[in-house]
This record gives C-alpha cells, structure tokens and sequence, in this order.
C-alpha cells in the first residue's frame, strides 16, 4: 500500500564529488513495509521524484537513498540543503523492481547510484533466515574513475562475512588499477561491466562440466538498473549472449 510519510534527516553523508547517502528517520508513520528494490517519490515544490531505497527492507524505522546530484537540479539542490534534523515527506514505497521468489543465484549488473535498489537486495537477500542452498550472488558494479569509488568498505564486509556474495567494481575509465591498495585489487576490474562479466563467465564455467554457455548463463536471475540507455544496452546484450527474457529483471533511472 501506497503510504505518505514524515521522515527526518539523520545523515548527509557526502560520498563522492556527487554522490550522498542520505538517512531518514521515519515519524509519521513511523515504520515502512516495502520490497528491496522498490522507491520512494519525494515531492519537491509538487514536482515528484523517484529514488530507489538503499537500506534493506529489514531496516523498517529508517531508510537510506543512494543519490547523485544534478547541479541545479530541483530535487538534487533540494537534498543537498537539507540539514539534519528537517523533515521531508515521501509517498510509496512503490515500483514492481523486487526479488523473484526463488533460490536462484543471482547477477545483479548496475552503473553509478542504480547501485541502490540492487543493494537493498543483496544486503535484504544476505540477511534473509540462512537456508541449506544460499543462492550465489555477484555484483558487477560500474564507475568510470577512480575518484568515483565509494561504499568499499561497506561492500567488502558484506562479501567477507557472507561467502556466497562476490563484487566487482569495473571502471570504464581508467587503465590500470596502479592507484588500487594491493589487497583491494582483487575486487576491481577494468572495463565495462557486460565486458567483466562475460570474462568472469569464461572462468567459472570452467569448474562445470558437460554445461553449454548458454545454459550456464541460464542458471542465473539478473538484475540490472541504471540509466534507460544503459538498461536497454545491457538488456540487449544479454538477450544476444543466449539469456531468456524471463530471467532478466530491471529498473530505469
Ligand atoms: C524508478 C527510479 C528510481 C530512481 N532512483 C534514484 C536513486 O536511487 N538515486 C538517484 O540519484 N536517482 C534516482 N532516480 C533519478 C531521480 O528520480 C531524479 O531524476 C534525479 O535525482 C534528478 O532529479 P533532479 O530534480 O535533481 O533533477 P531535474 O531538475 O529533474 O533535472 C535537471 C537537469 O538534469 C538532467 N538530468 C536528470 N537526471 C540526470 C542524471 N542522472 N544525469 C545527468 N543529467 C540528469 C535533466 O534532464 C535536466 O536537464 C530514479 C529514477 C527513477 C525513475
């Protein structure tokens, strides 16, 4: 059910040249039920906006969104004035974006903050009750610099105390990973991240036997989100790489 909600900044937390994480405490209703994956629309002078929650879905008293800011954009310029402490009214949760009911392992494929909604399912996926078959979960996620690099550590953790989930930030951009910690190296990747894992493609089917590519690449849901161009680019690359429709899941920003 679609709801409208009082929430107060608790945390502007600057990321990047452009990109915060932003915590709202909720108030008024004070708890959301909503599916990793979904978004809420803030309304800024009745211009609505959409952004997909970050936090997981376990968290009901508060949520996270991952944004960029638009120099001069109404609800980016909106966001970066708040101070903590101010309120802001939301309405949703909405958007059919959510986790298909199964055990599948999973390839969620996303490009700057469509980071969001696939965090949400990954971190709401991870602390789901732990069932005997864990599906695998792997994270392409795509930034063009090194200066674009955030939430590592955070992204680290999640992989370290949860062996079924693997991450790779691949940077369009850059040519080498020279500027990359030694023991950070391993969850970085060069190139764009249809290129990363159709390579991560080649190395795991190796440990399968008697498996077409086709059909290795069938025994996985993918999630994509990012921006329309790039959901459609990808989308299309996937279908040409062998990937029945019914397995692909996305949202466009
Ligand atoms: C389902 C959904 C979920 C979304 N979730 C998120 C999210 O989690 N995080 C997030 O950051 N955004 C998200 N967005 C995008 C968000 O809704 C806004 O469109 C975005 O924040 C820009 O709003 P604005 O009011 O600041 O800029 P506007 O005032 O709408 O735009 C100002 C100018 O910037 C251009 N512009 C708009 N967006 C971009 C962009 N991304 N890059 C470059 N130029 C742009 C516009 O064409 C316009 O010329 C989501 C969109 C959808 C549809």
């Amino acid at each position: 059910m679609i709801n409208i909600f009082k929430a107060s900044l608790t945390e502007k937390k600057q990321l990047t040249a452009d990109v915060f994480l932003f915590s709202f405490d909720l108030i008024n209703p004070d708890k959301i039920e909503f599916e990793a994956g979904q978004y809420l629309i803030l309304k800024v002078n009745n211009q609505p906006r959409l952004y997909s929650i970050f936090s997981s879905e376990e968290n009901k008293k508060s949520v996270q969104l991952l944004v960029k800011i638009i120099p001069d954009g109404v609800a980016s310029t909106y966001l970066t004035n708040l101070k903590s402490g101010d309120q802001v009214e939301f309405q949703g949760p909405a958007g059919a974006f959510k986790l298909q009911q199964n055990r599948r392992d999973k390839i969620f494929l996303a490009t700057f903050t469509g980071l969001a909604p696939l965090y949400s399912m990954i971190t709401s996926c991870l602390k789901m009750e732990k069932k005997l078959t864990q599906p695998k979960l792997y994270l392409f996620w795509g930034l063009r610099h090194f200066s674009d690099i955030c939430l590592l550590d955070e992204l680290k953790q999640l992989s370290i105390n949860n062996q079924q989930f693997k991450f790779f930030i691949c940077l369009s951009r850059e040519t080498d990973l020279s500027k990359i910690k030694d023991e950070n190296k391993k969850y970085f990747k060069l190139g764009r991240i249809n290129d990363v894992w159709q390579k991560f493609n080649s190395q795991l089917i190796k440990q399968c036997s008697n498996v077409t590519m086709k059909q290795f690449i069938n025994n996985f849901d993918y999630y994509l989100c990012a921006s329309r161009d790039v959901v459609e680019s990808l989308k299309q690359y996937l279908i040409e790489k062998g990937i029945a429709k019914e397995n692909i899941f996305s949202e466009k920003f």
